[in-house]
């Protein structure tokens, strides 16, 4: 425990598979990468619901094969999107739990919880895997944790930011900024290459984790570090590699046994995890094999995968990859050959074919893999907390971060056609303005929606919402002037407002988010609920500590009255008494699973009460 219960801000690596969390270190001038409860420095971001309690992280993952339609990952390829989303419907044919339509199209996870039904929305799932992340670097720090920086891909549009502030809201945390993915694991690498120099750098971020991949480019020089281009996608990572071996070898068992395991939820998790498995071996070796006992109707599978066959399964994945960064120098109008350093960060960049395609496609450079893959976003977000929470140490305290929107920002003009108004890879924050006017003579009120999106018709990219003007004078059609203004904040986040120059009237808007958005009301009972979960897990920890003090008591107690040194000097009256009681006691706590805590304090008061006396009079 660093255990100066000095109040320090956190940054917060949410990932689609694991998470990571860190924190800036004063007086050793560098971040910590902070370990969980078992010692491991990322947490699998899982939540599992059971009959009698809700688990996160490693808890949750450990025990996903037994309840697999019960224990929730990949919150973060859910979060704000719409039910009806494409890739959303593609990912639920692969999920073992259960997701349905909720109000406004909005995705819900249905779980059984302490034998009742519930649904919970992406944003708390994700809540709920911050809140771990919080409570562990609360264990570590010795201290409350309130301010956190979380990261997000860096092609996470408006929606999926806005959810992600929420879910650290309902985690009850001020979240001070949210950065972007590669810009934070740019930091961790200018950091350790000595930001402070003079040297001008331009250095692109190859970042391939578990659902979601990023490619930015960067410039570097005396700390100040300028996004130059970003580009992505936030729907492809190793969750993809997985399901594309899982799928192979559904088809392969089908092909063996003529049986289809796809409707049951539990081979599925067993073979998924398998697959995950057999994956990373295949980044160390060219085969490896997949014996999984009774997987179907007793039906045991085993087979072999190479790294060829891997490779050819996710082959026009990565050449996505691939086509991404290009895209990236394309719009950063930068060549191959005035790049320093490529640098490698996502557990998925450890694959031998991503990175010797990379390398190609870089003419033979060396890539970077200097940083660590799996810390290098916490290492930079939990720098950029230190400043923004005022723990900065000299090393850090003038970094200087620009970065830039990833997608174009409009509304629509005629014909659903998209005018742009902030175009992608415009530096942030940024404010941009437009001029409207009415159509209709004496018209009162204009309609104008957003959209975020490369396409060229509004349909065909993500809508973000409207707003309605009103109370716009009467006058002749064309004559007024509505000035709209899109402002995007330092966490991309975006904030629009109109004015009528003429009245310098600016109320009347509203934004009305997509519906897929959470409301504040919905916020407010989901801080609730989750202070309640909080309580009820802390109830559960409780009782878990007494019944376990009960056990080592009882077991001592049975030990004791083994012993020869004191079995001999107790009368046959004390030693049945003492028996019976210990008997009694571990038939109690065989079905003590609804027993409260107070209870087994007083199961444990009521056999120290006999043995106290016995064995103070034995030692006298
Ligand atoms: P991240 O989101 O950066 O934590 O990346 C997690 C993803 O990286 C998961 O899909 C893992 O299966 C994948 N991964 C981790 N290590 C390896 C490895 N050695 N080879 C291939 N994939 C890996």
């Amino acid at each position: 425990m660093a255990g100066n219960g000095e109040c320090v801000s956190i940054g917060i690596d949410l990932g689609t598979t694991y998470s990571c969390v860190g924190v800036w270190l004063k007086q050793k001038e560098r971040a910590e990468i902070i370990v969980n409860e078992q010692g491991n420095r990322t947490t699998p971001s899982y939540v599992a619901f059971t009959a009698a309690e809700r688990l996160i992280g490693e808890g949750a993952k450990n025990q996903v094969a037994t309840n697999p339609t019960n224990t929730i990952f990949d919150a973060k390829r859910l979060i704000g999107r719409r039910f009806n989303d494409e890739l959303v419907q593609s990912d639920m044919k692969v999920w073992p739990f259960k997701v349905v339509a909720g109000q406004g199209d909005k995705p819900m996870i249905e779980v059984t919880y302490k034998d009742k039904q519930k649904q919970f929305a992406a944003e708390e799932i994700s809540s709920m895997v911050l809140l771990k992340m919080r409570e562990i670097a609360e264990a570590f720090l010795g201290s409350t944790v309130k301010d956190a920086v979380v990261t997000v891909p860096a092609y996470f549009n408006d929606s999926q930011r806005q959810a992600t502030k929420d879910a650290g809201l309902i985690a009850g945390l001020n979240v001070m900024s949210i950065l972007n993915e590669p810009t934070a694991a740019a930091i961790a690498y200018g950091l350790e290459k000595n930001a402070g120099s003079d040297i001008y750098k331009t250095v692109l971020i190859f970042d391939l984790g578990g659902g979601t991949f990023d490619v930015s480019l960067l410039t570097m020089k005396q700390g100040v570090f300028e996004v130059k281009a970003t580009t992505g996608d936030t729907h492809l990572g190793g969750e993809d590699f997985d399901n594309r071996m899982v799928k192979y070898f559904v088809e392969e068992f089908k092909r063996r046994q003529k049986k289809n395991i796809e409707g049951s939820p539990k081979a599925l998790r067993r073979l998924r995890t398998a697959c995950e498995r057999a994956k990373r071996y295949l980044s160390l070796t060219t085969e490896t094999s997949i014996e999984i006992d009774c997987l179907f109707e007793g039906i045991d599978f085993s087979t072999t995968v190479t790294r060829a066959r891997f490779e050819n399964m996710n082959m026009d994945l990565f050449k996505k990859c691939m086509e991404l960064v290009e895209k990236c120098l394309t719009d950063a109008n930068v060549s191959k050959s005035s790049i320093h350093d490529v640098v490698l960060v996502g557990g998925s960049a450890r694959i031998p074919k991503v990175q010797q395609m990379l390398q190609d496609l870089f003419n033979g450079k060396e890539l970077c893999k200097r940083i660590n893959p799996d810390e290098a976003v916490a290492y930079g977000a939990a720098v950029r907390a230190a400043i923004l929470g005022g723990n900065a140490t000299k090393q850090i305290q003038d970094l200087v971060l620009l970065d830039v929107t990833p997608l174009s920002l409009g509304t629509s003009v005629e014909d659903g056609v998209m005018s742009v108004l902030v175009p992608r890879n415009t530096s942030i924050p940024t404010k941009k303005e437009q001029t409207f006017t009415t159509t209709q003579d004496n018209q009162t009120s204009i309609l104008i929606d957003v959209y975020q999106g490369e396409r060229t018709r509004v349909s065909d990219n993500h809508f973000l919402g409207e707003f309605h003007f009103a109370n716009i004078p009467p006058a002749p059609a064309r004559s007024p002037t509505i000035n709209v203004c899109f402002e995007i904040d330092a966490n991309g986040i975006l904030h629009v407002s109109a004015e009528d120059r003429a009245t310098r009237q600016t109320g009347g808007i509203t934004i009305t988010n997509e519906n897929a958005r959470l409301s504040k009301v919905e916020i407010d009972r989901m801080l609730q609920e989750a202070v309640k979960y909080r309580a009820e897990d802390e109830e559960l920890k409780k009782k878990t500590e007494a019944k376990n003090a009960l056990e080592v008591y009882v077991y001592k107690l049975k030990d004791a009255i083994l012993d020869q040194n004191i079995t001999t000097k107790l009368s046959l009256a004390q030693k049945r008494e003492t028996e019976d009681a210990i008997e009694e006691a571990i038939q109690w706590l065989d079905c003590s699973r609804f027993s409260e805590v107070l209870e087994f304090e007083e199961k444990q008061h009521y056999l120290e009460n006999i043995w106290n006396p016995i064995i103070t009079k034995i030692y006298k």
